[in-house]
């Protein structure tokens, strides 16, 4: 495993990432030390603003704050011919958060979790409520215990449904995929937005919805 987080200028943080599980003894590099890394290691410092990310940002302002807006990460797992498998987190986290926030994704068990013997699993989401539930360890240790990736992520969002009722707060977006070592695949989100992932399998991509949990 490794990871960053909180990284500026560094457009392609999941090869930083596997860098990080390549080159040193640790699993997580945050901020400056891990620019620094990047920068020692040829990745070049780039502005990632588009006009369209500024215009949006003058347009609500920084006292807008909030962890529902807008979320875009990216998580894949894969299986190979060998029957090892793998995973990849990637995010520019929820827009308008605080600085120095860090949500589940680069966290271990939180947004991604793989475990050859078991199941690998991922998230995508407001990281809040993920990490609240080390989701994807949740989702692996379940796979290890025999349930299907379905039951896995279904549980996990379950597990969501379940701690935001205590707290008696909203239900928030999150979704789930997992894949198993057979190959067999599972994914489920929360009820408010349409979540779909993609299965490609010898050379054919379907996409298909996750499965709501209410
Ligand atoms: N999981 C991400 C985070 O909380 C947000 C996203 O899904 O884009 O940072």
């Amino acid at each position: 495993s490794g990871a960053v987080a909180g990284v500026e200028n560094i457009r392609h943080v999941a090869a930083l990432a596997k860098l990080v599980m390549e080159k040193t003894p640790h699993l997580l590099l945050v901020g400056e030390g891990a620019r620094l890394f990047a920068v020692q290691h040829g990745f070049p410092l780039e502005c990632l603003h588009t006009p369209e990310s500024v215009a949006t940002w003058q347009r609500r302002g920084p006292e807008k704050s909030t962890t529902h807006l807008t979320h875009d990460t990216v998580t894949v797992l894969t299986l190979d011919q060998s029957g090892s498998l793998a995973g990849i987190c990637t995010t520019s986290g929820l827009s308008h958060k605080m600085p120095g926030r860090v949500g589940d994704s680069p966290i271990l068990g939180a947004g991604l979790y793989v475990d050859n013997t078991a199941g690998a699993a991922g998230a995508t989401g407001v990281g809040e409520e993920i990490l609240r539930v080390s989701a994807s360890t949740l989702m692996v240790e379940a796979m290890r215990q025999g349930k299907s990736p379905q039951e896995a992520c279904t549980l996990a969002a379950r597990r969501v449904l379940e701690v935001a009722r205590r707290r008696s707060v909203p239900v928030a977006q999150v979704a789930f995929i997992a894949l198993d070592p057979q190959g067999n695949v599972g994914a489920a989100c929360t009820a408010g937005t349409d979540f779909y992932y993609a299965m490609g399998r010898a050379g054919q991509v379907e996409v298909k919805p996750a499965a709501v949990i209410e």
